[in-house]
């Protein structure tokens, strides 16, 4: 397992709102080596399977439909402690709790339109990394 990568994506509110230069720029200048990147949209079972850890949650079919409603940008990341550091790096998942400076402080909207994804744990990190990009498009 690769511990130093985490899987990110920028999610369909901050794609709409413009801001995918900029996040990615936070993200190198934070320290982050750009290990695979590209544009896609999901489809509603794309993102069911995707979030499947959270299909008891109420939120599931809200979330689901929101983070297939349009583009997003999907990223592998390199860092040493990438997971940890990277969830550091985009803040709480409720914006108004995140710190200042982090991505969803600057970027987000709301608990459900939170601008960027983070993988949880490098177990996940991998999982996630390989739903999205086939390994010739990992670098
Ligand atoms: P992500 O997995 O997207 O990085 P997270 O790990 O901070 O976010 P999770 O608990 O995994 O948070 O929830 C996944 C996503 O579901 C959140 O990013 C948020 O958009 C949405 N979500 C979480 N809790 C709620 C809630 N109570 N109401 C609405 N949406 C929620
Ligand atoms: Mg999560």
């Amino acid at each position: 397992m690769k511990t130093n990568r985490t899987f990110t994506m920028i999610k369909p509110d901050a794609v709409e709102n413009g801001h995918i230069g900029a996040i990615l720029e936070k993200i190198t200048a934070a320290g982050f080596r750009i290990v695979s990147l590209k544009m896609t949209q999901l489809t509603v079972a794309d993102a069911e399977a995707f979030y499947a850890v959270h299909s008891e949650r109420p939120f599931y079919g809200e979330l689901c439909e929101f983070m297939s409603s349009g583009p997003i940008v999907s990223a592998i990341l390199e860092k040493e402690n990438a997971v940890e550091d990277f969830r550091t790096l985009i803040g709480s998942t409720n914006p108004a709790e995140a710190a200042e400076g982090t991505l969803r402080k600057l970027f987000a909207e709301s608990l459900s339109k939170n601008a960027v994804h983070g993988s949880d744990s490098d177990e996940n990190a991998e999982i996630e990394s390989n739903f999205h990009f086939a390994g010739r498009e990992q670098f």
